[in-house]
């Protein structure tokens, strides 16, 4: 096996393309991996085209991002200005309340002023009805004894009421001029008070429209988040896909130099053959002319024409199938799980425990991802068919890209990195190239 691979290795020679004929099935299978190449092509330039997609979605929600910032920024600033109106507003109004209970206090002691004075008159009043009251006035007036005292008396209380009316006159316009300027504080505070419930409203408005902002803005960043993992997801389908083209490439050239090396060995062995024949020709002329007859001639005539169409079977006889992966038991099998597709198997076991490669093939990717882990592609080329593994959460890779390996060949160590729950194995097989929706998966067990 071992040897087989190092010829096949050294065969690889210019030239051997030449020598394919068609009667070499394996022609056919290298045309069919060529097929398989462009198709590969074709889908890396899709994928390409998708990561272009991407970008341009995650400028756009970016540039709705800034656009959100500024109304934000613009409200922000208006917000603000609200708060300021409601400040200002609130001192007016506490001033104007205090305005109006300062009003109230001199229309008490006003009030109080006019009781007292009413009072006074009534007492006044009171004295006069002793003697007659208003109609005293007059008693008292024509009580005069003489013309004299009459005019005397007349004056006085005549007086006396002028003074009284006067007094209570210019209270009463006192009064009514405080009343008058409270009822203007006052309708100046229900202006205000109406004026900061329309600030309140707008600063309501205000708010509800920030929180609406924000909203939308935690929505872009989440979209911007889906779309960056998405272009990532993408990337990293460029980079398996790419990485298959370079592994076909590869296998391609192997199954060639393959090829050529049984080409070359059937040549050199039909010539030693003929080189036989020859000779036991010559020997057998030289020995005896007439008893012809001889059993070996027979045999190693029926060896020369032995038939060059049936190829012979791939350089390592592991071809046709694979080998399980990795000591350990089948924690999960392949298909359903939680009502999502499980398109491998996974493997578990304690311990270090080597991760082999389930078959000879060219390693197409071997990288860190943060779903698979540490994760290793192998492409297969098995009787003419395009096989795929992979291998994923490793703990450690120890195969590169581009690298050939062999059956069996330990390519890192079983692991729990990426999006994984204990110490496992995730390993999947896909009949041809893998894919990012996995259609060509298969239960691998049916395989070792
Ligand atoms: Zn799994």
């Amino acid at each position: 096996m071992k040897k087989s691979f190092i010829a096949l290795n050294m065969a690889v020679a210019i030239g051997a393309g030449s020598m394919f004929s068609a009667g070499y099935a394996s022609a056919e299978s290298i045309s069919e991996l060529k097929k398989k190449e462009s198709q590969i092509e074709e889908n890396r330039s899709k994928v390409h085209s998708n990561i272009k997609d991407a970008e341009k979605s995650i400028d756009k929600v970016k540039g709705k991002q800034a656009d959100l910032a500024l109304q934000l920024q613009k409200l922000e600033k208006q917000m603000k200005e609200t708060e300021n109106k409601i400040n200002e507003l609130n001192t007016k109004i506490t001033k104007t309340k205090e305005q109006i209970e300062e009003l109230k206090k001199e229309i008490k002691v006003l009030e109080d002023k006019i009781e007292k004075r009413n009072e006074l008159l009534k007492e006044r009043a009171r004295s006069y009805q002793v003697t007659g009251g208003n109609k005293n006035y007059l008693e008292v007036v024509l009580g005069a004894s003489d013309f004299g005292e009459f005019v005397e008396r007349l004056s006085a209380v005549s007086a006396i009421m002028d003074a009284d009316q006067d007094l209570i006159a210019e209270q009463e316009r006192d009064k009514k001029e405080l009343e008058e300027k409270k009822t203007s504080v006052e309708k100046k505070l229900s202006d205000l008070e109406s004026m900061m419930a329309e600030v309140k409203k707008m600063k309501a408005k205000q708010e509800q429209q920030k929180k609406e902002k924000n909203q939308l803005m935690k929505q872009l960043k989440k979209e911007q988040k889906h779309l960056e993992k998405e272009k990532i997801g993408m990337e990293e389908e460029a980079d398996i896909l790419a990485g298959q083209e370079a592994a076909i490439k590869k296998a391609i050239a192997q199954e060639q130099a393959r090829q050529a090396e049984i080409a070359r060995q059937k040549q050199a062995e039909k010539k030693r053959q003929d080189e036989l024949a020859k000779q036991r020709a010559a020997e057998a002329k030289k020995q005896s002319a007439p008893s012809t007859s001889s059993s070996k001639s027979s045999g190693s005539s029926s060896s020369v024409s032995a038939p060059k169409a049936a190829p012979a079977p791939a350089s390592s006889g592991s071809s046709g199938s694979f080998m399980k992966p990795s000591a350990g038991y089948y924690s999960s099998g392949y298909g359903g799980r939680w009502g999502k597709n499980h398109n491998g198997i996974d493997i578990a076991a304690s311990g270090n425990v080597p991760i082999v490669a389930a078959a000879d093939g060219v390693v197409s990717r071997s990288y860190f991802s943060s779903s698979y882990g540490n994760a290793i592609f192998i492409t297969h080329y098995i009787n003419g068919k395009q096989y795929t593994t992979v291998y994923a959460h490793l703990s450690s890779r120890m195969a590169s890209n581009g690298q050939t390996v062999k059956k069996g060949q330990q390519i890192g160590v079983m692991g729990n990195t990426g999006n994984s729950f204990g110490q496992h194995l995730h390993f999947e097989l896909h009949e041809g190239p893998w894919n990012i929706s996995k259609s060509n998966a298969v239960d691998p067990r049916k395989y070792f």
